[in-house]
């Protein structure tokens, strides 16, 4: 089933600090009711219109809603392109991106700097494959050995880049983890392994699953709250 008509036309909003901003619009079959939705990773703005809705009161929606769309766009931390320079924080050690002075051909790691040849155009994307390479290993490590310990099969372990979550797993015992963690520091990580390889016992968040985490990770309460904290920065990067 199809739930999303083509996308209409972007439209312009003025903001009240004096800004102009981008908004696309989008039908969906699903939404209930007009809805702003604010995408945390690139600041982009949808406005977005249940099939019946009528154009003019959605757009009418989004001016009343300007204000607080402003704001929401004044907190996101700064976005952290992949460039030349930019320093990540690779499971909390200082990695910074350079381009190599001679003729290399692969995109490695010497010591404290990810050496990433070619063209300025292919250098982001060479930086997002190295980083999503580098969280499979460490991610499957992690997950392997956790696994082992609940006595459970990953049937599938998937990289990807989900807008809101960090991780999942579905019953029929697929993980999958945002490339995002390889950005976080190790214990993070850690726990977000340990919480999805706890749902191939426990497909819930029952007392009984919370204590199988803490079984494999111990204490765990201030690595979710740096995930609260530190999620949205996290989704800024490249
Ligand atoms: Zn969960």
């Amino acid at each position: 089933m199809s739930i999303a008509q083509p996308a209409d036309p972007i439209r312009t909003l003025a903001l009240p600090g004096g800004a102009e901003i981008d908004i696309a619009l989008r039908r969906s079959a699903r939404a209930r009711h007009l809805l702003i939705r604010i995408d945390d990773s690139n600041g982009e703005v949808e406005l977005v219109l249940p099939k019946r809705a009528a154009l003019r009161d959605g757009i009418a929606f989004a001016h009343a809603k300007a204000g607080w769309i402003e704001k929401r766009l004044d907190a996101l931390p700064p976005a952290v392109p992949f460039r030349d320079g930019t320093v990540l924080p690779l499971l909390g050690e200082p990695l910074a991106l350079r381009k190599p002075v001679n003729g290399a051909r692969r995109t490695r790691r010497v010591d404290g700097a990810l050496m990433v040849p070619g063209g300025e155009a292919e250098f982001a994307g060479r930086v997002r494959r190295w980083l999503i390479a580098e969280a499979r290993r460490e991610i499957g490590r992690r997950a392997e050995e956790l696994a082992r310990r609940v006595e459970r099969p990953i049937e599938r372990l998937a990289i990807r880049d989900p807008a809101t979550r960090w991780g999942s797993c579905s019953a029929a015992g697929g993980l999958s983890f945002s490339w995002r963690l390889i950005l976080a520091p190790p214990a993070v990580l850690d726990y977000v392994v340990a919480h999805e390889i706890a749902h191939l016992r426990e497909l819930n968040h029952s007392a009984r699953f919370w204590s199988l985490v803490a079984g494999l990770v111990g204490e765990h309460e201030a690595e979710r709250a740096w995930l609260r904290r530190n999620g949205t920065r996290l989704r800024r990067y490249g």
